[in-house]
C-alpha cells in the first residue's frame, strides 16, 4: 500500500507535469469508484490543472479555481501519467482524466479484483472538512507532531507497531515504513504508545523524521515518470525476515498476520526476545 513516502513523490512527480495543463474530458470507468455526483465530474473538462498535492496517504488534484479531486488509493490503487490513453477495455482503470492539447492522461487504475480505491469531486473548501481528511491526525513528515508523545499516550494502551498506522493518531505511516521506523528508533513493536520514557518519545520522532524524510529524498534520485506501478522501497527490515540486520546482524523475525507480516531485529528492539509468530502457533495447534 502506498504510504506518506510513496504518495509524497507521486503528488510531486504529477505536480511537475500537470500543473496548468488543462483537462479535455474526464471518465469514471470503475464501478463505484466515484462517491460523490455534485458537482459532476465533467465540471472539470476544460479547466486546467492547478497543481497536485499530498495529505496523508491521499491526493488531491486541485483544478481551475475552486474545484478539487480528491484520491485514495486504498490498497492496490496507483495514480500514474500515461503517454498514451487508455483501452477502454483496461479493467484496471477507474478514473481517466485526459489532458488536451496530445495524448497525455492522468489514470487513476487498481490492481486486484477489490474495487476499493475512490475518488471525490469537492467544492476545494470543502476539502479539508471531508471525512477522510477531517478524521487525520497530523502530518508525520516534514515534522512529526510536536506533542507526539501527548497523542501517543491519549490513544491509550495500544502497540506501537498499530497506533503509530492509525490516520487518526498521525497521518502518513502504513505497514512498511512503521517497521522501519520502529528498527531505528530501537522500539518494540509491542511496546506501548502510552508507556514510552521521554528519551523513547525522542527517538521515536527522530525515526519518523529520519525514516520518512531518507525515503523521500531517495526517491528524488530514483523515481521519475512514468511512476512505476512498483516504487523501488529503501526497505532495511520490513519484510527482510530472515536475513541479518543491517546494523547488528541479527537474523531478522517475524510476526505474519493475516495479510501481512511485520518485521523487527530482536537484538535491537526486544531485548532478544523472539516474539510470538501467531500465524506459527496457529499451525500448530
Ligand atoms: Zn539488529
Amino acid at each position: 500500500m502506498p504510504e506518506l513516502p510513496e504518495v509524497e513523490i507521486t503528488a510531486r512527480r504529477l505536480d511537475e507535469a500537470l500543473a496548468g495543463a488543462r483537462i479535455e474530458s474526464s471518465l469514471a470507468s470503475g464501478i463505484n469508484a466515484l462517491k460523490t455526483f455534485d458537482p459532476p465530474l465533467h465540471a472539470i473538462d476544460g479547466q486546467a490543472i492547478a497543481g497536485v498535492r499530498r495529505r496523508g496517504k491521499l491526493f488531491v488534484v486541485d483544478v481551475g479555481e475552486d474545484l478539487s479531486l480528491l484520491i485514495h488509493l486504498m490498497s492496490a490503487g496507483r495514480l500514474q501519467l500515461w503517454d498514451k490513453r487508455a483501452s477502454l477495455r483496461d479493467k484496471a482503470s477507474r478514473l481517466l482524466v485526459r489532458i488536451a492539447g496530445g495524448e497525455s492522461e492522468l489514470r487513476l487504475r487498481e490492481f486486484g479484483t477489490k474495487q476499493r480505491a475512490w475518488v471525490k469531486l469537492l467544492a476545494r473548501d470543502a476539502v479539508e472538512a471531508d471525512d477522510a481528511l477531517a478524521s487525520l491526525g497530523l502530518e508525520a513528515w516534514p515534522e512529526p507532531p510536536a506533542d507526539l508523545a501527548e497523542r501517543l499516550a491519549a490513544a491509550g494502551a495500544r502497540p506501537l507497531h498499530g497506533v503509530l498506522r492509525d490516520q487518526k493518531v498521525i497521518a502518513g505511516i502504513g505497514r512498511s515504513w512503521v517497521d522501519e521506523i520502529l528498527w531505528t528508533a530501537r522500539l518494540s513493536p509491542f511496546k506501548r504508545g502510552d508507556d514510552l520514557a521521554p528519551d523513547e518519545s525522542t527517538a521515536l520522532a527522530g525515526a519518523i523524521r529520519d525514516v520518512l524524510g531518507g525515503a523521500l529524498r531517495r526517491y528524488e534520485e530514483v523515481v521519475h515518470l512514468p511512476i512505476p506501478d512498483k516504487l523501488p522501497l529503501p526497505l532495511q527490515v520490513h519484510r527482510k525476515q530472515g536475513e541479518p540486520c543491517p546494523r547488528c546482524g541479527t537474523t531478522i523475525e517475524a510476526v505474519h498476520y493475516e495479510d501481512y507480516v511485520m518485521c523487527y531485529c530482536p537484538a535491537d528492539q526486544t531485548g532478544g526476545r523472539v516474539l510470538k509468530d501467531r500465524r506459527l502457533s496457529r499451525l500448530l495447534k
